[in-house]
């Protein structure tokens, strides 16, 4: 038995053959998805889904990439989203400078206004997880693990982050660690240049880190380059099993108390 922790159901790639898709996780012992929104259209989506199937669960937000699209103030939709009993935490938020304005011919005023702008949202959105006690996923990319600390400093013990995706080195993992966050590992644990990730699994301790496969993208090794689903935490649980030297039961275990002690929520 192991859990999705962050998938992106709503996205049109599952919509041609979502309840296969279900069906397939189901096979293959992934017991508990979480369907992860973007913005309020696929936080809204999440819901409808998590609504819809007992397997599925929702967090509410907004990805920082797209920042300058979001509203001056996205509290206050966010809230309302969160309200529903099966929105287990709020994202995806965070820091992402990989693809900001001037990569796409702006200025440098531009790039200013943007890591301005997804700075205020992810402060926003830290605010309404520590209100509602929720947990945040946290979306970190490039060079913006000092910022994303900073800005998560000031909500210590309210509100902690998962950092999804974690591809960066051992003292990025102590660092997050120290801040009482915790992180969760994709399908590029699978891949042949992956041994970064593989030592950051080799480090983390059992009990503190996560499973996910950030659906449709990552797809691990066999299906590198096709289509990801969740099914596959399958394989991404044995190479973790692997580069931690554990048993599969032990890591279902230690992976699916950690997923329920971090979104209480999922219990229901
Ligand atoms: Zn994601």
């Amino acid at each position: 038995m192991f859990y999705d922790t962050h998938a992106h159901l709503d996205y049109p790639d599952f919509q041609p053959d979502f309840a296969d898709v279900l069906a397939r996780a189901r096979a293959a012992g992934v017991t508990k998805i979480i369907s992860i929104g973007t913005n309020f259209e696929s936080s809204r989506r999440a819901v409808a889904l998590a609504g819809q199937h007992n397997e599925v669960f929702a967090v509410v937000g907004w990805h920082p990439s797209d920042a300058l699209a979001a509203p001056d103030d996205v509290r206050p939709v966010l809230r309302e989203l969160a309200a529903h009993p099966k929105v287990v935490a709020v994202g995806e938020t965070g820091l992402d400078y990989y693809r900001l304005p001037s990569t796409k011919g702006g200025t440098p005023a531009d790039d200013a206004r943007d890591k301005q702008k997804q700075a205020t949202i992810f402060r926003q959105q830290l605010e309404v997880a520590a209100e509602l006690r929720l947990n945040c996923v946290i979306h970190q990319r490039g060079e913006t693990l000092d910022d994303t600390l900073a800005i998560m400093t000031s909500f210590a013990g309210r509100t902690r982050g998962v950092f999804h995706c974690f591809s960066g080195d051992l003292k990025a993992l102590e660092r997050i660690r120290a801040a009482g966050s915790l992180v969760s590992f994709t399908g590029i644990v699978t891949f042949k240049n992956g041994q970064n990730v593989r030592d950051a699994v080799a480090a983390a301790p059992l009990g503190e880190f996560m499973l996910e496969t950030d659906c449709p993208f990552l797809a691990p090794i066999p299906y590198r380059g096709k289509r990801c689903e969740p099914a596959y935490v399958r394989e991404i649980a044995e190479a973790v099993a692997q580069a931690k030297g554990c048993s599969l039961p032990e890591l279902s275990q230690a992976t699916c108390a950690a997923a329920l002690d971090f979104f209480p929520r999922l219990a229901s």
